[in-house]
């Protein structure tokens, strides 16, 4: 039995120790983030037999309840509700799965509770929607693609890591205005710039122009620059009623010949990327048809297949084969990927003019 003063003493440390916890909770912010999680399939949830090795699996099988719960202290960081919107490979995204994904963000980010959005996707065409959705969304609440190399069931799968820094990225209050970006093996790229740069391994996304915005480790996030102001308005509108008008790449190499444009031209094509080789180049045979084609109105926007490096607008020498000459756009350093997106969006337009769409290009 202690005696009476030392008891005192216990009693006295314990209601300081409620006063101290009381005001550590009053402290704590009152309510977690709030996260809308839209998933679309993916080998994030991609599904490997047993026996399986390597790339038998099948991609958008588990759903996003599944995919959430595996996932331990990913509630802690926000209050998350999930959606399962498509479960789907994203190499079977197409124009109709994206309106009906960049719909449901543009109205997951009107929603006062929504405070960032998350996004589960294939690798495969994950930079074209992180693309699409940042030119028809204003930039200012996060957020964040994320997928997976390895199915849910891998062993060292990396999806649920890559999860969890996905929705750490998202409510971190230095992620606001940066709009839409893409979160897989630790590291955060932006919308714009990110590409995939490996078949298989888990640092598959690279920005090689731009570089990386920054990295996540654990509950760490790290930006290297400052945020962009608020843009206010997104760049480009969504169709109001049909869909994208089409666009098809066409990728140069030793011989091509102009089968292939009059091929996509003839399918009904608006526009047409090139992947061009060397800094945007064609042959003279695609040159010839580019340019009766682009007399028709078609739009025919020079890339590079290379996955790095601008290509700039051509004077085209001592002869007439300047962009001007030929009709074409320089696409800058946008992948013959992203310059189809831009080019669908851009091609809804009323009545765009060659002169518009190079102001438009300029302005990415
Ligand atoms: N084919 C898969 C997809 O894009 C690949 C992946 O998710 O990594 O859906």
């Amino acid at each position: 039995m202690f005696p009476v003063s030392v008891r005192c003493l216990n009693l006295g440390w314990a209601l300081a120790l409620v006063v101290l916890l009381a005001s550590a909770a009053f402290a704590q912010p009152a309510t977690k983030p709030r996260v809308l999680l839209l998933a679309t399939g993916g080998t994030i949830a991609g599904v490997q037999p047993k026996d399986g090795s390597g790339q038998s699996y099948r991609a958008g099988v588990v759903g996003v309840d599944e995919l959430v719960d595996a996932v331990s202290g990913l509630r802690d960081r926000a209050e998350i509700r999930a959606e399962q919107l498509m479960n789907i490979g994203s190499n079977n995204m197409n124009d109709e799965t994206w309106l009906k994904l960049a719909r449901r963000v543009i109205a997951g980010l009107a929603d006062p509770a929504v405070d960032a959005i998350v996004i589960t996707h294939g690798t495969d065409t994950m930079e074209e929607s992180a693309f699409l959705l940042s030119l028809t969304t204003s930039g200012e609440k996060p957020v964040v693609l994320v997928g997976s190399m390895r199915p849910a069931t891998a062993i060292s799968a990396d999806g649920p890591g890559n999860l969890l820094d996905a929705v750490t990225v998202a409510v971190h209050p230095a992620a606001r205005t940066r709009g839409v970006m893409v979160v897989l093996n630790n590291t955060v790229h932006g919308a714009r710039d990110v590409t995939k740069v490996d078949t298989l391994r888990p640092h598959a996304f690279d920005s090689p122009n731009a570089g990386a915005l920054g990295w996540v480790e654990g509950a760490e996030v790290k930006f290297y620059g400052p945020a962009p102001a608020p843009r206010g308005e997104p760049r480009f509108a969504l169709p109001e009623e049909g869909t994208f008008p089409r666009v098809d790449v066409i990728y140069m190499s030793a011989g091509t010949d102009e089968v292939l444009i009059q091929a996509s031209v003839g399918a009904g094509a608006k526009g047409i990327v090139v992947a061009g080789s060397g800094a945007g180049s064609m042959t003279s045979a695609a040159r010839t048809a580019v340019r009766t084609h682009t007399k028709q109105g078609v739009f025919f926007l020079r890339t590079a297949r290379h996955s790095a490096g601008p290509v700039a607008a051509s004077d085209g020498g001592a002869g007439d084969n300047s962009d001007a000459a030929v009709g074409t756009l320089a696409g800058t350093d946008l992948t013959p990927a992203k310059a189809r997106v831009f080019l669908k969006l851009a091609l809804l337009k009323p009545d765009v003019t060659r002169d518009e769409l190079m102001k438009l290009i300029g302005e990415l």
